[in-house]
């Protein structure tokens, strides 16, 4: 199966094309279908595997295709932080992915000065690249909102636990405004399933697929 089969919109596909993807890895194989279809999906992959488009692409067709249903009706994630490739990473493959879609991708990161970024989302955001010190931060500034949030995704989940940001993902999760789990949606990705990234997975996904690749 190619992009074409995966049920993507048409502007992403064609942004896909443009990346010069021609196929899809096996884990965006298999977690675009189930991230299309609404499900929470619990993924286990390395770095290297593609998982980043993995969740990029079917949130950014979502997001889209939301948009598109939204005027039809006529109505309107630094230094010592955790994650220097992953969050620079993400940031540029959802950019690259939202290409001439409308959809605006920010960043909410340590290590740079929180006011540009503030003032940034400021001006609209659609997905937000964050990582969870600074989140958590900007939540309590009144700088940023999860109420309205569709789309939750965590990437490198083990990683974020090795670094100790246990604390800061369960108030992001828990509280902060997050809607309940049954009402958003979401992805949990990690290299490894140890029982503390089950039990998050529990805490966290609705009734979820798990795939590993
Ligand atoms: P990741 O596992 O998300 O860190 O991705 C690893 C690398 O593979 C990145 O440089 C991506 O741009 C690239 N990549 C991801 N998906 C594809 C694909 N379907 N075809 C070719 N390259 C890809």
């Amino acid at each position: 199966d190619g992009f074409e089969e995966a049920g993507l919109v048409e502007a992403v596909l064609r942004n896909v094309a443009r990346c010069g993807y021609d196929n899809p890895t096996p884990v965006q194989r298999y977690s675009m279908p189930i991230v299309l279809s609404g499900r929470d999906l619990m993924a286990c992959a390395q770095t290297g595997s593609g998982k980043t488009a993995a969740f990029c692409l079917p949130v950014v067709s979502g997001l889209v295709a939301a948009e598109a249903e939204a005027a039809g009706r006529g109505g309107g994630g630094g230094r010592g932080d955790y994650d220097d490739y992953g969050r620079t990473g993400i940031h540029e493959e959802a950019k690259k992915f939202s290409h001439q879609t409308g959809i605006k991708v920010k960043v909410a990161y340590g290590g740079t000065p929180m006011i540009q970024q503030m003032r940034d989302i400021e001006r609209g955001v659609d997905i937000l690249v964050a990582t969870p010190g600074r989140l958590v931060d900007m939540i309590e500034r009144s700088k940023v909102s999860l109420e309205a949030i569709k789309y939750l995704v965590m990437d490198e989940a083990d990683r974020m636990l090795d670094m100790g940001f246990e604390p800061q993902i369960r108030k992001i999760v828990d509280g902060m405004g997050m809607p309940r789990k049954s009402v958003r949606q979401t992805m949990l990705f990690s290299a490894t399933f140890p029982p503390q990234i089950q039990r998050l997975a529990s805490d966290f996904l609705s009734k979820y697929i798990f795939i590993t690749v």
